[in-house]
């Protein structure tokens, strides 16, 4: 019998009030991992009771004081490295490799977080009039919270968590209900390693009702989201009209353009590392390769020989360089977007439908898929596949290139692959993308630059991570000051 998991509220672990659990399953073998609770909205309203009584005591802690568990969340996250790194794999199904990838950027925004009490200071300016000085402070907002999705389980929810907890506001947690035990596991060592008051952080499971609640109940005031882009613009519109502050990352479907002068052998191992690792499941990954005049040929021959030896496995298995997709349901829309490609009439050049991997006959994969000769306007061309499938399109110049990047719905990354700097820097300047990789084929920002996309890949404003965190999780207060020495008595 699996665990039926239980929230942290309060600085305790409490069973859910859901009369409903989903089971979670181990994506490679199909073993039922733990069950997830899907309540109604009240663990997440008593979790936001929770954290507004511990408000007032938490902001009102120095800003020294308060990074001194960010300090210790480090060391436990440090120490308790492959645990954790396992754990992802295990529920997710991405390979050991990419799973320590992710926490090294989780650690890294706990890093970052600690120079709050120097990111958050504010500005003075001395006799803005005689005798009178302007100050501008920064306050916590409140409580606050995120919600995130599966791709990610381990590393998500930090590039808001320190920031937010550092800058004095209580932090709400709400896991994909999919990959909830990564969570559950840094959770045990926030309440068995930390010192933080009850209340200052904490984890509800759930779904859509944990999240309608986040975004209704009166006391929460922002909300960071990561997920696919109708329930970003969904969570944006209903959480801005309660009043909340929200910044919603939402879908991708990332162009890298591959000019002649590339380096051809480096630019195909960067670009099948971008569309096939974490088996395409990555927000920032190459989905469409647009080859430009004479670098078709060379490129199409060899991505499809990269993508053909891919080899895919069990991510906890040596020599594995691709795991599964996230569950059965993925897989087969993956596969429909497949079919969809080829009934649009291009060429499925390497085919990863129908993937049958020894001693994992159970599990969720989908290979490496090239498709050739894609309709620029296609729906294939154009739709989030989220899955290790590359589109490949020909066009004649740079100029149908960028018009083909800046076409598209979404503007997550874009990137290009060239030896010449007048190229690289026409695309820098006009590409419409929140992430631009020059010869670089996952072009994720480090904790301390902001991340985010543009167009719908983003609603909302500030940005993820580093000093949009810190401008996000605050409010400024400005202070006019006139003090007469006349009022004072004279020393
Ligand atoms: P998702 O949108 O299905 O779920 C994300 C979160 O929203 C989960 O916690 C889920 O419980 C909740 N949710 C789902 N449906 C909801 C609804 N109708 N109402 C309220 N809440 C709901 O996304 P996913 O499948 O978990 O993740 C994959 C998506 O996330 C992809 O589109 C990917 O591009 C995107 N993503 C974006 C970024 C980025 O930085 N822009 C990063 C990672 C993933």
């Amino acid at each position: 019998m699996s665990d039926k998991l239980r929230n942290y509220i309060n600085g305790e672990w409490v069973a859910s009030s859901a009369e409903i659990y989903l089971d979670v399953e181990n994506p490679a073998t199909g073993e039922v991992l733990a069950q997830v609770p899907m309540p109604d909205g009240k663990d997440m309203d008593q979790a936001a009771e929770a954290a507004q009584a511990a408000f007032d005591g938490w902001r009102r802690t120095p800003a020294g004081t308060r990074i001194q568990e960010l300090f210790k969340l480090k060391r436990a996250l440090d120490e308790n490295f492959d645990a954790i790194a396992e754990i992802i794999t295990i529920e997710c199904g991405k390979t050991l490799a990419e799973a320590r990838g992710e926490m090294i950027r989780a650690i890294e925004n706990v890093e970052v977080a600690c120079g709050i009490p120097r990111m958050m200071q504010g500005d003075v300016s001395e006799d803005i009039a005689r005798g009178i000085d302007e100050m501008m402070i920064r306050q916590p907002v409140g409580v606050c919270g995120c919600i995130a999705p599966f791709n990610f389980p381990g590393m998500i929810s930090f590039w808001f968590l320190p920031y937010a907890i550092a800058c004095g506001n209580p932090f709400i947690v709400k896991p994909s209900e999919k990959v909830p035990l990564t969570m559950q596991k840094i959770f045990q060592l926030v309440d068995e390693h930390l010192d933080l008051p009850a209340g200052v952080l904490q984890m509800v499971h759930g779904g859509k009702e944990s999240v309608d609640a986040m975004l209704d109940h009166p006391v929460i005031r922002a909300i960071s989201f990561v997920g696919s882009t109708p329930v970003a613009r969904y969570v944006y519109s209903r959480g801005t009209a309660n009043g909340k502050r929200v910044q919603a990352q939402g879908g991708a479907k990332n162009p890298i353009i591959v000019l002649p002068d590339a380096d051809m052998d480096m630019t195909v191992k960067i670009a099948a590392d971008s569309a096939f690792g974490c088996a395409g499941q990555r927000c920032l990954a190459a989905s469409v390769a647009v080859t430009v005049g004479d670098a078709g040929k060379t490129f199409t021959d060899a991505i499809a020989e990269a993508a053909a030896s891919r080899v895919t496995g069990y991510g906890l298995d040596a020599g594995v360089q691709m795991g599964t997709v996230v569950d059965k349901n993925s897989a087969a829309r993956i596969e429909g977007l497949i079919q969809k490609g080829a009934d649009e009439g291009a060429n499925v050049l390497v085919d990863g439908r129908n993937a049958q991997i020894s001693g994992y006959e159970n599990g969720s994969f989908v290979k490496p898929t090239v498709l050739s000769g894609v309709n620029p306007s296609g729906e294939i061309a154009r739709t989030e596949i989220f899955g290790p499938v590359l589109s490949l399109i020909q066009v004649n110049t740079i100029e149908d290139a960028i018009a083909f990047v800046n076409g598209g719905q979404y503007g997550n990354m874009a990137c290009l692959f060239t030896q010449s700097g007048y190229a690289a820097r026409k695309f820098r300047y006009e590409a419409q993308a929140g992430n631009i990789g020059i010869n670089i084929g996952v072009a994720a920002p480090m904790a301390y630059f902001p991340f985010s996309g543009w167009k719908d890949s983003f609603f909302g404003t500030l940005h993820g991570q580093s000093g949009h965190a810190v401008e996000f999780f605050t409010q400024t207060k400005v202070v006019v000051e006139r003090w007469p020495k006349e009022w004072s008595r004279q020393f």
